[in-house]
Parts: C-alpha cells; structure tokens; sequence
C-alpha cells in the first residue's frame, strides 16, 4: 500500500535531535498488527515519533461499528466507516502493508506475516501493539480482502435484506438492537422481529439507556420478544444470514422469516497467529493496567482483543492515547499511565437516524447531536479533524 513517502519535518527534527544528543540514534519502530478502530489510531499518535509500520488484511479502515446501518444503508455508512488508509494524513508517514498475520517470535522481536500472493514477510519491531480485533459475525472477519471485496460483501447482504418481507434479529445487545431498529427505520413495510433472552436488551448498558431504546424501537415498528434464547445448531458459526426457523431452548415455539440474523455476540479474538503464552484462558491477550503484555517488554495490546475489562471496551474509550503515551514513556524510561474503564457500556447505539445521533453516557444520559449538525459539525470538524487529523476527500 502507501509507505515510501519522504520524511516529515518532525522526522528531520528528530533526526537532527538523535543525532546532536549521541551521534545517530535510531528512531524506534513500532509494528501495529490489525489496522482497524484501534491500531489506526494509535498510528496516527505515534507516526510523528517512531517508523510505524501497521499490517493488516483490509487495505482500508473498514470500522466494527454501527451494524444497522451498515446493513440498511451501506453508502451512508461507506462515507464514514470505510476509510482507505491514504486518506488519513497521519497515516502518510505510516507504512502499511497488506498481508495477513502468521506468526511472532517474541525473542527476535519479529512479526511474519503473508500477502495475498503467497509470499511471506518478516517485520522487526522495538514495540509491538496487538490491535487484532474480534471476529464477529459476517461483518467483522479477518480475511484478506481487496476493496472490490469488501464493497460485493456489503451489497451482497444488503441485497439480502432487502429482498426479505420479514426479518428475524437474534440477540440483545448492541448490533442486534441497531440491526433491528435500522433495517424497520429504512424498510418499514418489513416486519421486524427482536428475540433476546433477557427480560431486557442491552444489559450491559446503563437501565435508562435500554428504557429510551425501547421506545425508539416499537415506534419503528420492530415487535420485542424478551425470554427467547435460540438453539445455535452445532458447528454453525453465527456468520451467515439464515432462512430455516429458530428453536427456543426457552421453550416456546419455533419462530421463522425469510431472513434470520444471527447478533448473538459470540466474538472470537483474532489470536490464532500468537503464542498462547500470551493468551488468557478465552484466548484474548493478558495485558496489565498499563496495556503491557505480561512478561513482555515491548509488547501491548489495545482494542476489543485486548483483555483489559470484562467488558474489553478500551477501544470505544479511546485508550490509543493512552497506549502512544506508554510506547513512548516506555522507549524513554519514563513512568507509564495506567487505563480505567468505565463499568458500562457507552456511545451511540443505532448509529445516525433521520432526528441526529444519540450518543448515551454510561450513565444512561442520551446527548444528541441533532441532524443538521452531523455533516456540517460532527462528521468533519469532530471526527475527521478531532479523532483522525484529517482524512482526505474520496478520489472521484
Ligand atoms: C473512536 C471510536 C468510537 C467508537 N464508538 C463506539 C460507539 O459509539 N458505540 C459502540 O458500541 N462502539 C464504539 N466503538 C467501539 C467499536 O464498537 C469496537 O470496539 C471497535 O471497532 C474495536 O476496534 P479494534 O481496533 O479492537 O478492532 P477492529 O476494528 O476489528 O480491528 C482489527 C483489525 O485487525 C485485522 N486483523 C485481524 N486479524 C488479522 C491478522 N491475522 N492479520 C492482519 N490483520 C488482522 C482485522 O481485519 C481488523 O481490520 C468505538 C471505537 C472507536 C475507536
């Protein structure tokens, strides 16, 4: 992908810098492996201070957030969740490379990795962030894909969607709640149906927060059936749109629709490619409060394969600042800041609606950006400048 571009003037500095103190100091270089919500932007933070080098399987941040939408009106969400990575400015002085990984050896200090054609790579690292991800569903997988490739996934399940009278949405948190209330929103002659196991959705989120949700769904039209926990079929993975009818190990009957989506959060962390010596017994990677893997100098992890809290959320509470700030503290011996998580679950829930965005506190409270402000404020001033220092306009 991109890389190649001569240094930025912070890099001269630098240079200059290293070399004035102690004749010639190498810059340290820091491999991110997973370039998704995490590992961009803890690129971003870092390029100005290290030769960063993030691999990943898309050539694109293709982001985990906001499923609803992302089913119901993909361009809408292609405009702000698939981002390539030459759009970024703070990725210009990252090199990316588009391979999958395969390997680390811990004692060289090295990651290997494959590209597409089958060749194999080796990159040496002083730091190591471990940004994998979960896998989860069809939406979020960690195959090696063009962009031809992700674009034909998000029509083909689109197409899916739309071609359905009826809809099926199984599960309780987050993805199903935006699934079902954003495909009864876009589609509203659909039917929508919402089956979880609990007495409410969302349980992870603060009460209030499911009450105003609640709303939101049936006056979209979507019918809530609490106390349905589906029988998952042996071997089935949870990652296809299905149309056979879903059992109940609850007891109740059958229920069927011409699509069934699976939301049940069975997240697997995307690991398969780290010694187990550095997993924890469900196979996300053991980091202290510091987001240091144990025993590891030099090694961190950030992001949702990251085992920092039950609810491993350090990537929704931007803790890439934290994670740039221990890197560098941690090449210059300096003393390293610690991640506290809140103990609920926060941010938006269905993604931007006709009315604005909600974005709900863990405290249950909504703050709604209203609808004329999410392009002409939200989109570019907050998110495009604030969060990601600028990203580019599409090529046309
Ligand atoms: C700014 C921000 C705002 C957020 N807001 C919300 C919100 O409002 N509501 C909410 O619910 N959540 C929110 N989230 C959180 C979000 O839901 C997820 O937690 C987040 O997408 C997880 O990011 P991640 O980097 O850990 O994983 P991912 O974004 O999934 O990134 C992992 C990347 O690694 C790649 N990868 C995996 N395995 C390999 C391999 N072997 N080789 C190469 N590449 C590989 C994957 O394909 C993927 O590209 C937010 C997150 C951020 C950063």
């Amino acid at each position: 992908m991109s890389g190649g571009l001569p240094p930025g003037r912070w890099q001269y500095l630098g240079m200059l810098l290293g070399a004035t103190k102690g004749g010639g100091v190498r810059r340290k270089r820091v491999v991110i492996a997973g370039l998704g919500d995490s590992g961009v932007l803890t690129a971003i933070r870092l390029s100005r201070y290290a030769d960063v080098v993030g691999i990943s399987v898309k050539p694109a941040l293709v982001s985990g957030q906001e499923l609803g939408v992302r089913l119901s009106r993909p361009s809408e969400w292609a405009r702000d969740y698939w981002i390539p990575f030459e759009r970024f400015r703070g990725l210009d002085r990252v090199r990316t490379v588009h391979a999958t990984l395969t390997g680390v050896d811990l004692a060289a200090r090295t990651v290997l990795a494959q590209r597409g054609d089958g060749s194999t790579l080796t990159e040496e690292y002083d730091a190591l962030i471990i940004s994998t991800g979960v896998s989860n569903g069809f939406w979020r997988r960690p195959t090696l894909q063009s962009a031809a490739d992700i674009g034909a996934d998000l029509r083909d399940v689109h197409d899916r969607l739309a071609d359905a009278r009826s809809v099926i949405v199984i599960g309780g948190g987050a993805a199903a709640v935006s699934s079902a209330a954003n495909l009864a929103t876009t589609w509203p002659a659909k039917r929508v149906d919402l089956y979880f196991p609990g007495q409410r959705a969302l349980v992870e989120h603060h009460p209030a927060t499911w009450g105003r949700i609640r709303r939101r769904l049936t006056d979209a039209g979507v019918v809530l059936h609490p106390g349905h926990r589906a029988v998952v079929a042996d071997g089935f993975a949870c990652d296809q749109i299905t149309s056979e009818p879903v059992r109940w190990s609850t007891g109740q009957m059958p229920a069927s629709a011409d699509a069934v989506l699976w939301t049940i959060g069975r997240v697997r962390p995307n690991t398969d490619w780290l010694p187990a010596e550095l997993l924890d017994e469900h196979g996300f990677v053991r980091v202290t409060p510091d987001l240091r893997v144990p025993r590891h100098p030099g090694v961190f992890a950030v992001g949702d394969v990251a085992a920092t809290d039950p609810l491993r959320a350090s990537a929704r509470n931007r803790a890439d600042r934290l994670l740039a700030h221990n890197v560098r503290a941690g090449f210059a011996g300096r003393a390293l800041r610690t991640y506290r998580a809140p103990k609920q679950r926060w941010g938006s829930v269905l993604g931007v609606q006709p009315d604005g965005l909600e974005v709900f506190a863990p405290s249950g409270h909504a703050f709604r950006f209203p609808a004329w402000s999410i392009d002409r404020v939200l989109q570019p001033w907050i998110v495009r400048w604030g969060i990601y220092r600028g990203v580019r306009q599409p090529y046309s």
